[in-house]
């Protein structure tokens, strides 16, 4: 058997730890006989797994007792609809846009209610979260919508928005548990888990429980009513059992690292190697601006499309996989989530080296 540093933005990289221990459990997940995906959702066993999975992230984030914590299938793109849906009254919402996936949901929000678009980055592909200290909210808008970690070009909001008194929805796909965050902040706390926590499959929303809807409009489907999964306690309908395991298993490797402070310690580690170098390289730069940097998604261009492209393969050779560019951008991007080791970072800039001087 033979591991390679995995940069993939997602589905990405998972602790070795925990792909051992669920190879462990396959065949018979702990005297029960049967595998977790053979298991029924309502069987006791899964119960358990379930609700010490909600308990453990509930430490982890510090999760107050007024949050509701929902594992819902659809991926994060389900929710673009469903945050609309769920928290119109107004019918008008203000959204901040910093890359494609903020893009993408309130394009979708357009569908179910006014969307007014009240800063973009767009003017420059991207490269930097724009000044949120004094936006001009509509007084009426039902919430301010962020994507907090931008995936695909690398910026992350350092300050949050000045929502005005707006409840604050946030996208974290990308940066979900990597560092400590005021859950208090927000009305919604959501991502996709196959960026930073776990397998494909599964988005958790974190909602403030006043936020729920007693009712919602009757064309809604049932399965996207926060209060159907809130009530049901994510068990609604067959949940994404094996994902939640997965998932379970990562709190607990997360609170045995030190949970999120250290978290966030290791992140910023491993992120310094990367754009230390990028900031002295030659060769390589970062597209994106200094003070917006993600510690998860690292885009990088040589500004030479073949150099990229025979970096990415000789990268990949030496066992560095999953470095191109997303497609809108193109170049190279490191993700660098939680589970990717110190040692892969360093290997990488190791390798940049020596491709550099190989190249000049
Ligand atoms: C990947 C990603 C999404 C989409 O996630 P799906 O689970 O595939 O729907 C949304 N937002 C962000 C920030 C992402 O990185």
């Amino acid at each position: 058997m033979s591991r390679v540093y995995n940069f993939s933005a997602g589905p990405a990289v998972l602790p070795e730890e925990v792909l051992e221990e669920a190879a462990n459990e396959m065949l018979d997940y702990q005297g029960t006989g049967m595998s977790v995906m053979e298991m029924s959702h309502r069987s006791p066993a899964f119960q358990q797994i379930i609700d010490d999975a909600e308990a453990d992230l509930r430490e982890l984030m510090n999760i107050p007792d007024n949050y509701k914590v929902l594992f819902l299938q659809g991926g994060a793109s389900t929710q673009f609809s469903a945050i609309p849906m769920n928290l119109k009254k107004n019918g008008k919402a203000a959204y901040i846009v910093t890359g494609q996936w903020a893009k993408k949901a309130a394009q979708e929000a357009e569908k179910y209610i006014d969307v007014v678009r009240v800063a973009s980055s767009e003017d420059k592909t991207f490269s930097y979260i724009p000044d949120c200290s004094d936006l001009d909210i509509p007084e009426d808008a039902d919430y301010v919508y962020i994507c907090e970690n931008n995936t695909i070009y690398g910026t992350k909001y350092k300050t949050l928005p000045n929502t005005k008194g707006h409840i604050l929805v946030s996208d974290v796909s990308s940066c979900f548990l990597s560092e400590p965050v005021d859950v208090e902040k927000y009305g919604i706390i959501y991502g996709g888990v196959q960026k930073n926590i776990g397998p494909a499959g599964m988005a958790i929303v974190i909602i403030r429980e006043d936020l729920i809807p007693e009712e919602v409009d009757k064309c809604v489907p049932t399965m996207l009513a926060y209060k159907t999964q809130a009530d049901a306690g994510s068990l609604y309908n067959t949940p994404p059992c094996y994902t939640i395991y997965m998932c379970g298993k990562v709190f607990k490797w997360l609170k045995k690292m030190g949970g999120l402070d250290a978290m966030k310690e290791r992140n910023e580690k491993k992120a310094k190697i990367l754009y230390d170098f990028l900031d002295q390289s030659e060769m390589f730069k970062g597209t994106v601006v200094p003070e917006d940097r993600s510690l998860m998604n690292v885009p990088f261009v040589t500004g030479d499309e073949e150099l990229d492209a025979k970096f990415v393969k000789e990268a990949k050779a030496a066992g560095f996989e999953n470095l191109k560019g997303h497609r809108t951008v193109g170049g190279m991007r490191a993700s660098i989530y939680n589970a990717m080791p110190i040692e892969g970072v360093e290997a990488l800039v190791e390798f940049m080296k020596k491709f550099e001087e190989e190249n000049k």
